[in-house]
């Protein structure tokens, strides 16, 4: 692939590790690793970028497994790009794809924006979190969206509202070759003090339950309808249980945790024990809730 890096202001790198782009820290390279300056150099870059290339969009990389043999296809990673972040009128938040979900819960707990809370404690970024419609303790981002900005393979943008995606538990359908460039909030009660307690109370919840000084993905699979995943993984006493490097938390059985030695070769291994485990006691099938990436090496 041939770019013509004077059009570029971003950071255009050949062969670049992804393990420190993801919250497991595993994962091979990338073949072609971008990150834009801004919208207009993501534009440029997209036109210029062959028709022929798939493209795969990274943002804090939490909710994601690179397999050890790398992308070879394009990867544009928005973490600590594209960053605007701003109140409008009426009550919305602009915020742009790169900006961290923990930036964004500040900038509300500042606001005074109890609603907000439900998102404190999820890494990643706004990019991801509408492409998985992230969510806890009963809410999701969806609820809260006026409208997206999408950009195209043509590096068009366009507003686009919640009608014209399909949106369910972490799972948004409805973009074609285009991605979530920057959405407009709205959180409309504000209570200074209930924004602080609510982040608190919601932040507390998640260390008392939740391995978080661990390297890990947060829920690998998805809650089954009228049950929880960990639950059945518990149930099949697969709690500590290892291949390599990866093993099942003992804090949350939906969790899987990297020991600092893992490949993701080894997670995937584990990902795939549980799901046969749980399917033989339980005849219930697993869905992965992370996103599996690349190529085996
Ligand atoms: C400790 C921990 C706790 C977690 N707790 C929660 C929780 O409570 N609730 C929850 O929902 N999730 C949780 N997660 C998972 C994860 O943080 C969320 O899914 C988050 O929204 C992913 O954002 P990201 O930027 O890291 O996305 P990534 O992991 O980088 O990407 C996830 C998916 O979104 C796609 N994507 C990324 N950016 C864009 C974009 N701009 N446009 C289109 N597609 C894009 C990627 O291609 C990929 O398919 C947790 C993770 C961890 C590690």
């Amino acid at each position: 692939m041939k770019l013509d890096p004077a059009l570029l202001r971003g950071e255009f790198k050949e062969n670049h590790l992804l393990a420190n782009y993801t919250t497991w820290k595993v994962g091979g390279e990338a073949r072609y690793f971008y990150q834009p300056a801004d919208l207009q150099d993501l534009t440029a870059f997209l036109i210029n970028l062959p028709r022929n290339k798939d493209i795969v969009w990274l943002g804090g990389g939490s909710n994601v497994l690179i397999r050890d043999g790398g992308i070879k296809d394009p990867v544009i990673c928005l973490r600590n790009k594209l960053g605007v972040l701003k109140q409008e009128e009426n009550a919305t938040i602009y915020v742009q794809g790169g900006v961290s979900i923990a930036r964004l819960v500040q900038y509300g707990v500042q606001l005074g924006l109890p609603e907000i809370a439900f998102l404190a404690g999820i890494p990643g970024t706004i990019g991801g979190a509408l492409a998985m419609n992230a969510g806890a303790y009963g809410d999701e981002i969806w609820n809260h969206v006026i409208s997206v900005e999408t950009i195209n393979r043509n590096g068009e943008i366009k507003t686009k509202t919640k009608a014209d995606f399909s949106i369910s538990y972490r799972e948004v359908s409805g973009l074609n070759q285009e991605w979530f460039i920057s959405a407009r909030l709205i959180f409309p009660q504000v209570d200074k003090e209930q924004a602080k307690l609510k982040v608190r109370e919601f932040l507390n919840k998640r260390c008392q339950s939740q391995p978080l000084s661990e390297l890990s993905c947060g829920s690998v699979f998805k809650n089954p309808p009228n049950d929880y995943a960990a639950r059945l993984i518990e149930a099949c006493n697969l709690k500590g249980h290892k291949i390599g490097g990866a093993r099942v938390s003992e804090k949350h059985a939906n969790f899987i945790i990297n020991d600092g030695t893992a490949k993701a070769v080894e997670i995937e291994s584990l990902i795939t024990l549980i799901k046969n485990e749980v399917q033989g006691k339980f005849g219930t099938l697993l869905e992965n809730e992370v996103r599996i990436l690349g190529e085996a090496k």
